[in-house]
């Protein structure tokens, strides 16, 4: 499942989507409504400000990506 992480550059709410296909205009923060939101790529290390803390790193357990639920 493409499921990606973002971030809302307005909160720094991070929240994981499903997307399908290559779109994914039109998301917006789940938490203050922005759609200033980017995607974070969770194998790379992102250019971080203060707020940024690396969320997923490498995944757990149950997956490779860290994108699944028991990841944070
Ligand atoms: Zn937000």
């Amino acid at each position: 499942m493409p499921i990606f992480e973002f971030q809302c550059e307005e909160c720094g709410e991070i929240f994981e989507e499903l997307i399908l296909g290559s779109k994914f205009e039109g998301l917006k923060c789940k938490k203050c409504k922005s759609s200033k939101v980017h995607k974070l790529m969770s194998q790379v290390a992102y250019k971080s400000g203060e707020k940024f803390i690396a969320s997923s790193g490498s995944g757990c357990s149950s997956c490779s990506g860290g994108s699944c639920s028991s990841c944070r």
